[in-house]
């Protein structure tokens, strides 16, 4: 199964191929920053299972303000939209955002985390895992 998706322009496609190894919606500052909303979505794949195309793609690495370890993001040139990310945390593993996806409701979240620096009006549906931190 497929599940293509892209940046806000349209400029930067990508395609990922069969089940994420985890989508998680994650409140921690970082996913604030980058997505300017309460929590982003990550869906994380292996990178072999992501292909992406189209127009060009820039980085902005940081290191995480909690472990000091590196993050990656990577959006489109034209409009700025940040659809990708890699972590030093999660080797291998490729996250695309949740909201980047034509149809962003494909798949399943497994857990919120980082839920100790979520919103205090947050809440979650019946029976979904939270986690205070980083689910390891
Ligand atoms: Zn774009
Ligand atoms: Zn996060």
């Amino acid at each position: 199964m497929n599940h293509s998706g892209g940046c806000q322009c349209g400029a930067v496609k990508f395609t990922a191929t069969g089940e994420p190894v985890r989508a998680m919606a994650c409140h921690c500052t970082t996913c604030k920053l980058r997505s300017g909303s309460p929590y982003g979505i990550g869906v994380y794949f292996k990178d072999e299972q992501v292909e992406i195309s189209g127009g060009q793609v820039q980085t902005f690495t940081f290191s995480s303000d909690t472990t000091g370890r590196w993050i990656k993001n990577e959006f489109c040139a034209a409009c700025g939209a940040t659809f990708s990310w890699t972590l030093e945390m999660r080797p291998g593993l490729r996250a695309i955002a949740g909201g980047s996806f034509d149809d962003p409701d494909w798949f399943k979240l497994d857990a919120h985390i980082w839920t100790q620096s979520a919103r205090s009006d947050m809440c979650y549906p019946e029976g979904m895992a939270t986690f205070p931190q980083a689910l390891t």
